[in-house]
């Protein structure tokens, strides 16, 4: 695997093969990387000719700076993952090579209602700062295909709205979120969690599958959010943010059984904020 830093010699490598008309495939992350963002990469090796994957803890997204400063980092235990998984390139850029003018956001893309509601709402200008670096990163790689995780439910409703709000000629491939045996959903934060933590974490997905169960065997939505959170409720380590059923595509709040709904959870375990959600149908 190659790796690169500076965006220009990035860029050099790749326009042969963009010349040749090779599929790029690509996989931003913030590093510390596990099976779920591996899942990406093979994805991507599969699908496209050339896969590059970017490590890049962006400090524009983070509302809070102790969370920033706390977010782990693991490059050469990343870069040995990803020689494994047969990745093509890592472009592992600076803050300075991110943001040459400064990390002032200039030009905002006005998301609506889907970047004020659920994250939006607790993490106070934090999808400003993902797309920014989204659409950065999107614009120096420049791939036919963009993989995410549904693990970031939010995040990639939005980003499919910067794809098409910027006409941007990418095709974001969302994919399943991988999960640990007992149902918690992998994350990088995960590794903050000690052993009692752990085992409560898993109360998120086991919450998310009970609201579930009672949506599929015909209780109103408001039941079943309530039986989901009630049941988180019962553990005192998890200070609840959120947990809402809502539409699938706007996450505004459903009126109707018939509309797809997604159950989504926000949730501090021992200060660690996790996130999950689940598909209604
Ligand atoms: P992050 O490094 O947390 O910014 O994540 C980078 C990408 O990996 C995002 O598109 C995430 O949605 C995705 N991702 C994170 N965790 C998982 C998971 N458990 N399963 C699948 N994709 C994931």
């Amino acid at each position: 695997m190659l790796i690169f830093t500076q965006i220009a010699a990035l860029q050099k490598h790749l326009k042969p093969y963009i010349k040749q008309g090779k599929t790029i495939g690509f996989v931003p992350t913030m590093g510390a990387l596990h099976r779920g963002h591996i899942f990406l990469i093979q994805k991507s090796i599969k699908e496209a000719d050339l896969t590059v994957c970017s490590i890049f803890v962006n400090p524009t997204q983070f509302n809070d700076p102790a969370d920033f400063d706390k977010y782990p980092s693991t490059v050469p235990a990343d870069v040995e993952k990803l020689n494994k998984a047969k990745c093509d390139i890592l472009f592992l850029p600076s803050v300075k090579e991110m943001y040459p003018d400064g990390t002032q956001n200039k030009r905002k893309v006005d998301f609506g209602f889907l970047a004020q509601t659920l994250e939006g709402e607790h993490r106070p200008g934090h999808f400003d700062g993902m797309a920014q670096v989204v659409e950065r990163l999107l614009r120096i790689v420049k791939p036919h295909l963009l993989y995410m995780g549904l693990k970031d439910y939010q995040q990639q409703l939005i980003v499919g709205k910067l794809i098409a709000k910027r006409k941007l000629r990418v095709k974001l491939m969302a994919l399943k979120t991988v999960r640990e045996r007992d149902g918690l959903a992998l994350s990088s934060r995960n590794v903050r969690l000690n052993v009692e933590q752990r085992k409560v974490a898993v109360q998120l997905s086991k919450a998310l599958r009970r609201s579930k169960y009672y949506l599929k065997t015909g209780t109103e939505i408001a039941s079943a959010q309530l039986s989901g959170r009630k049941k988180l409720e019962k553990n005192k380590e998890i200070e609840i943010e959120y947990f809402e059923i809502r539409n699938a595509n706007t996450l505004a709040v459903p009126k109707s059984r018939k509309e797809k709904m997604v159950a989504l959870v926000a949730a501090k375990v021992g200060g660690v904020r996790l996130i999950d959600n689940m598909r209604m149908w």
